[in-house]
């Protein structure tokens, strides 16, 4: 049975109208799933008894199972358990502009990033709309709190399930859904090049993150095999076309490894390949797993990497570290669990 919290608003209305009723009901009934959070469908007083058994018969609105919750400073983690036994993770961050939550857009990925947790497990399945509303629900319940931001940067590739992700956009976005602004909505990719065309021409203004990693070809194809597909000229030239589309900045997001893409001279490179083009750069410090041999690069490799970058005009940030005692990277949660 479909879960109703996979269900756009338009969806719903056009549910409604096909049952010969008014599309009004598809706004009574995200108010009490999204504003007042109901747990079943008896408790939505003012529909009509035909229409919650309609509903009933149709749809299950089951929430997420938690299996475990790990906190830190300003950190947590989530492990779920979906329908079919197949787990995931969230991760709430709490900034000081907001509460932002990065979650998870597959079970396992395929893209086969050589320095990731997510890419070692593989993908078993896409996680439909309704699996990520419902991460965003139950985080939102177990700390009582308002979710600002959200991130698609958990385990998953999300331009490798590009329908669900967009209904799920659609759904948290929605006023009358869980309401967060499209601009605070981000979302993540290797650099599928076909997607980040057609994403170029999607009407909401979410935001665009790039994991480029690598300021060459050469690096890029010993880290990234999707890179062997889209290598970096193609990537890039899906990014001035969705810059020119779109006219919104976009955010490359660079790993530091150790001795593998961390030199002066690769800042350079990267400032190169960078330059003319509206973005900035986020640096990651690799979070190190026992499963991979990768390391993280040392503090003073990561500052000279982002004075290289600031004197050739790059704009560049480093990532604040979150927690890498809660496994706070993505899918280390998940794999560490397993072998538990
Ligand atoms: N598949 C998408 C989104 C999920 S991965 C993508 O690759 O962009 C989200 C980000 O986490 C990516 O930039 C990824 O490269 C990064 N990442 C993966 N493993 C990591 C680790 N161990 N430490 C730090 N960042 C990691
Ligand atoms: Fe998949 Fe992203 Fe991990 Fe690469 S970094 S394997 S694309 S989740």
């Amino acid at each position: 049975m479909k879960c109703l919290y996979g269900i756009t608003i338009n969806e719903l209305e056009k549910y409604f109208m096909d049952k010969g009723e008014g599309k009004f009901k598809a706004t009574q009934v995200f108010e009490w799933l999204y504003k007042k959070r109901i747990h079943s469908f008896q408790e939505m007083r003012n529909v009509r008894k035909k229409t919650i058994s309609d509903l009933e018969n149709d749809f299950s609105i089951e929430p997420l199972k938690v299996v475990t919750k790990k906190n830190g400073k300003n950190v947590s983690k989530y492990l779920f358990e979906l329908e079919d036994g197949n787990r995931i993770e969230a991760v709430l961050m709490l900034h000081d502009y907001g509460n932002s939550l990065c979650i998870s857009t597959q079970v396992g990925c395929n893209m086969g990033c050589h320095f990731c947790e997510s890419g070692r497990l593989k993908k078993v399945r896409n996680l439909d709309a309704s699996e990520m509303v419902r991460q965003v629900l139950c985080v939102e319940e177990d700390l009582n709190l308002r979710i600002t931001h959200i991130v698609l940067m958990g385990i998953g590739e999300p331009f490798d399930n590009y329908k669900e992700v967009i209904s799920f956009v659609d759904i948290v976005n929605t006023p009358k859904g869980i309401d967060i602004g499209s601009r605070h909505i981000t979302i993540s990719t290797s650099g599928i090049v076909p997607k980040i065309k057609e994403f170029a021409l999607y009407p909401k203004q979410v935001n665009l993150a790039i994991s480029l990693h690598a300021p060459n070809n050469e690096i890029r194809n010993q880290i990234m095999d999707i890179n062997k597909a889209y290598p970096i000229e193609e990537l890039m030239e899906a990014v001035r076309f969705y810059l020119s589309k779109t006219n919104r900045r976009v955010t490359f997001e660079y790993i530091l490894l150790k001795d593998v893409n961390d030199s002066r001279k690769n800042a350079h490179e990267l400032a190169t390949i960078l330059s003319g083009i509206n973005c900035y750069v986020n640096l990651i410090p690799y979070n190190e797993t026992s499963h991979i041999e990768y390391k993280k690069s040392d503090s003073k490799t990561i500052l000279d990497f982002y004075d290289e970058l600031k004197k050739n005009g790059v704009n560049v940030t480093i990532r604040k570290e979150f927690g890498g005692n809660v496994s706070a990277a993505c899918g280390q949660l998940r794999s560490n669990y397993k072998e538990e």
